[in-house]
């Protein structure tokens, strides 16, 4: 089987302008903050990307970009400020943070109705007991290529690779929601290969290059590779062996142009929702 690349820059256009629409008919725009601290390359790659993002969609977006050695207090005072700002529907703080910096305080201080990332414990908590709400951009990014390509998780076995809290975790809560039966693996997974033969959609979200090879991969799986690492060259390249993968998958996302893209779009969604939850129309 050759699988079919599914595209994920095309579908994040595709939403974005979905949301652009949505936009350009509302008197009062929806507004996002990006909060950037010091000067990791990755994080500024990631922040500029977002503020094109908005600017497409006619999105209003702010950037605070603070030096390195802001403080605790300085940083939870932009925040409450934000907070406070009937113009600013979302707050998104860039991770990672400098190292003295507390991330988790810093999410907690975030109101739950500006949490587009949906990082704070409240909207992780709507997730799991699956009441509306913001949906973490990664692994809602994923349902939608699903959808998109019309491939139902019903009944049929997820195995993800990863449990972070921010991909690998929710994104079995979602598989879940989708009637999906799902396993999680992780470093303490006894025998990864044959966990991964189990899967009728292969979902790797663990930051190793080459860990997913094409004898892992049975014969018309759907394969999701979330990834994004740097191989030996400095290329941008995910977990799972592409080429070979994609002889066996029945559907494969590529590295970059898959689910990269659609993280980014869902982060426009999230913003859309919250300025509605916020009564702009
Ligand atoms: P993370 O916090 O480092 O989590 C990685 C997870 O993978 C952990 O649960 C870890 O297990 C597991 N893992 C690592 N090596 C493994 C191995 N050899 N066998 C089995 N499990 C293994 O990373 P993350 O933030 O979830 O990100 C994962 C990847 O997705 C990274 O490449 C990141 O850049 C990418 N990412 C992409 C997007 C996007 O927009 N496309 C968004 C977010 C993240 P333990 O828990 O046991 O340590």
């Amino acid at each position: 089987m050759s699988a079919t690349v599914m595209d994920g820059t095309a579908l994040a256009a595709k939403v974005k302008e979905q949301v652009r629409a949505q936009v350009e008919t509302m008197e009062r725009k929806p507004g996002l903050a990006v909060i950037l601290v010091g000067d990791n390359p990755a994080s500024r790659v990631y922040v500029n990307g977002k503020k094109r993002d908005c600017a497409q969609c006619g999105i209003y977006s702010e950037e605070y970009a603070l030096p390195e050695e802001t403080s605790q207090e300085q940083l939870l005072g932009l925040i409450d400020e934000l907070n406070r700002r009937e113009d600013i529907d979302g707050i998104l703080c860039q991770l990672p943070l400098p190292k003295h910096l507390d991330e988790e305080a810093a999410l907690l201080a975030i109101r739950p109705d500006k949490d587009v990332d949906c990082f704070h414990p409240y909207n992780v908590g709507r997730l799991m007991i699956g009441a509306p709400g913001f949906r973490p951009c990664t692994p809602a990014g994923v349902m939608r290529m699903l959808e998109e390509y019309h491939i139902d998780p019903a009944g049929k076995h997820c195995v993800i690779v990863g449990r972070s809290n921010i991909v690998g975790k929710p994104q079995a809560m979602l598989m879940l929601q989708k009637n999906a039966t799902v396993t999680i693996c992780h470093t303490k997974t006894k025998d990864l290969k044959a966990e991964c033969l189990r899967s009728d959609i292969l979902v790797a979200a663990a930051g190793r290059t080459g860990l997913i090879t094409a004898d892992m991969v049975p014969e018309g799986a759907v394969v999701i590779d979330v990834a994004m690492n740097r191989n030996a060259a400095g290329k941008l390249c995910g977990d799972v062996d592409f080429a070979p993968a994609a002889e066996k998958a029945s559907f494969i996302t590529p590295v970059p142009g898959g689910v990269g893209p659609m993280t980014r779009a869902m982060l426009m969604e999230n913003t859309l929702l919250a300025s509605r939850n916020h009564g702009k129309a």
